[in-house]
């Protein structure tokens, strides 16, 4: 079959007067679908439940975005009776039509880019250029994995038969009904990307989306639905991960698990996942994406603009609300005093505000949870650094809260230790590359880490010995492309997946070898 190679989708150009126009006109309409209701979508036939949950805008909590119908263990049970069914067909379906299925939808997003950009601006917060990428990824992922599951397909060609003895065949085959956990903090690019990747492997899933962002969730299905995908290869569950999640994830007719969210969620369902519950006749395959404490390295002779803009882009970027954000700068002490002048320089300059505004760089955080965990934060920051920027935050009609910077941190104090998932940046002294470097890994986690320097062999010792899943040399830790930087860490920070990879889809397959004599 004749498909172009495969490229990233190209951010928008906002310098462009009519992107902007479409934009703002596309944040119109999502104004006009507020207090829309929406229903579960569980075998292609849309239920809609008498307990609901409201989303609201983060940057202002009296907006009502959408009113979700959730499930209860009732629509769960007859989710997975429609996906248990649908498997039967959907696993029997050529890879190619499956594939098919993701291009399309990635068309589909592409023509509706703007639609989804705004609605994350709406429903997470996410800055103009924040909510662009995430479209971009997710058609990146659509487009990825169809690819992706082309050249699976072609895994027989490497098996091989003895002549006048055998024929031999070897085939990947899906493993069955599974669920789909993702993370609000890339409501559509992770969630498609999670999704896409099982369904276009052949398993039929249960979507249960994170409860902030479940209106862009909805869209998606319908996307899929759009594209041609049949009833019942996935069913929309919105519900509370406390308690339908965790229905979900204890069933014995559930074969696999794919989550992206904290250690503790991530963890916890691990350990659940591990147990053999009655009338289970397999070992639940887990994977799952988890946090990081992301670190940036500043070597003595690197260049100091752009390791303070590396610093300060990673760390504010979406408010420090990604996996990878850079929450801890690792300094040389010859040229720390610069760098913390630098950083304080530029993340004064950030704006922040309500990301509907083209020029908002740091928007609201996504909850009262989030406002509360990260301010609490700031107070521990207090006690154990010396603030250089920000602390203040204010929530009376968004979560917004100052980027905020604190220098002198201890190496294993809580603000270089722990996951915080908000705009707040631990700056720390070391006295030689490689102290920078045994700080650097001295954390539960191992997700993203920079190093910014001149001396080629520190840059190679790094290569070597940051311990990291993605490790970016002279530049920031976030941005990760599908098909170019194929993402997810290690240690706690997850089980070794990495999405936008090639070994990605044959997580969710099983390897089938076919003997025929002959
Ligand atoms: P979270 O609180 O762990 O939630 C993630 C998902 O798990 C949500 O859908 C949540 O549902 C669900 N959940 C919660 N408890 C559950 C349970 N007992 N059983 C089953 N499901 C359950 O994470 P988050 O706040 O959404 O996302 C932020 C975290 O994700 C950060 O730690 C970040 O580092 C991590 N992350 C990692 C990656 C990566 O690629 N490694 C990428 C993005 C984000 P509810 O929303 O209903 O609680
Ligand atoms: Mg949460």
């Amino acid at each position: 079959m004749a498909i172009y190679p495969y490229q990233t989708n190209p951010l928008t150009d906002f310098s462009n007067e009519d992107a902007v126009k479409k934009y703002q006109r596309a944040l119109e309409d999502i104004r006009a679908l507020a207090g829309k209701t929406y229903p579960l979508i569980i075998g292609g036939t849309a239920i809609m439940t008498e307990k609901t949950m409201t989303s609201v805008n983060p940057a202002n909590k009296k907006e009502v975005i959408g009113v979700l119908s959730q499930a209860s263990i009732k629509e769960a049970d007859l989710a997975l009776e429609k996906a248990l069914e649908t498997f039967e067909t959907w696993k029997k379906t050529p890879a190619s039509v499956r594939a098919d299925v993701l291009f399309k939808a990635a068309n589909i997003i592409k023509r509706r880019r703007f639609f989804f950009n705004a609605l994350m601006t709406k429903e997470a917060g996410k800055p103009w250029i924040e909510a662009d990428a995430d479209t971009a990824e997710a058609i990146d992922f659509l487009e990825y994995y169809g690819r992706q599951m082309l050249e699976l397909e072609r895994i027989d060609d490497k098996v091989l038969s003895r002549p006048d003895l055998e024929r031999n065949s070897y085939t990947y085959i899906p493993l069955g009904v599974g669920v789909i956990i993702p993370p609000w903090n890339f409501p559509l690019a992770i969630l498609t990307g999670m999704t896409s990747a099982a369904v276009v492997t052949g398993n039929t899933v249960l979507l249960k989306p994170a409860s902030t962002t479940q209106v862009i969730a909805y869209h998606f299905v319908k996307v899929m639905e759009e594209a041609g995908l049949p009833a019942g290869v996935i069913n929309f569950v919105p519900g509370k991960g406390s308690e339908i999640g965790e229905y979900i994830i204890n069933h014995p007719k559930i074969r696999f698990v794919s989550f992206t969210g904290s250690k503790d969620v991530g963890v916890h369902i691990y350990e659940r996942a591990a147990i053999v519950q009655k009338g289970q006749i397999w070992l639940k395959r887990v994977i799952a994406e988890m946090g990081g404490k992301d670190a940036i390295i500043v070597d003595d002779d690197a260049d100091l603009d752009l390791a303070a803009e590396s610093i300060v882009k990673s760390a504010f970027g979406f408010s420090g609300q990604k996996c990878s954000a850079c929450s801890r700068a690792i300094i040389h002490e010859r040229v720390y005093d610069t760098i913390v002048k630098k950083v304080k320089g530029l993340t004064e300059m950030l704006k922040v505000g309500n990301p509907e505004d083209q020029q908002t760089f740091v928007g609201p955080l996504n909850d009262h949870g989030a406002f509360k965990k990260v301010t609490e934060y700031i107070a521990i920051g207090h006690t154990e650094g010396t603030l250089v920027t920000g602390g203040t935050f204010d929530d009376s009609t968004g979560y917004f809260v100052k980027p905020t910077v604190f220098k002198d941190l201890s190496h294993t104090s809580r603000l270089m230790q722990e996951e915080i998932f908000g705009p707040v940046l631990a700056l720390s002294k070391v006295s030689s590359f490689e102290e920078a470097l045994v700080v650097a890994n001295n954390t539960e986690y191992g997700l993203t880490g920079a190093v910014i320097s001149n001396n080629r062999m520190h840059l190679e010792m790094a290569r070597a010995d940051f311990h990291v899943g993605n490790l970016y040399l002279n530049r920031k830790c976030t941005g990760a492309l599908v098909g170019y930087q194929p993402f997810g860490g290690f240690n706690l920070s997850g089980t070794d997946s990495k999405a936008g990879g090639p070994d990605y889809l044959v997580l969710h397959m099983q390897g089938k070898s076919v003997t025929e004599q002959l």
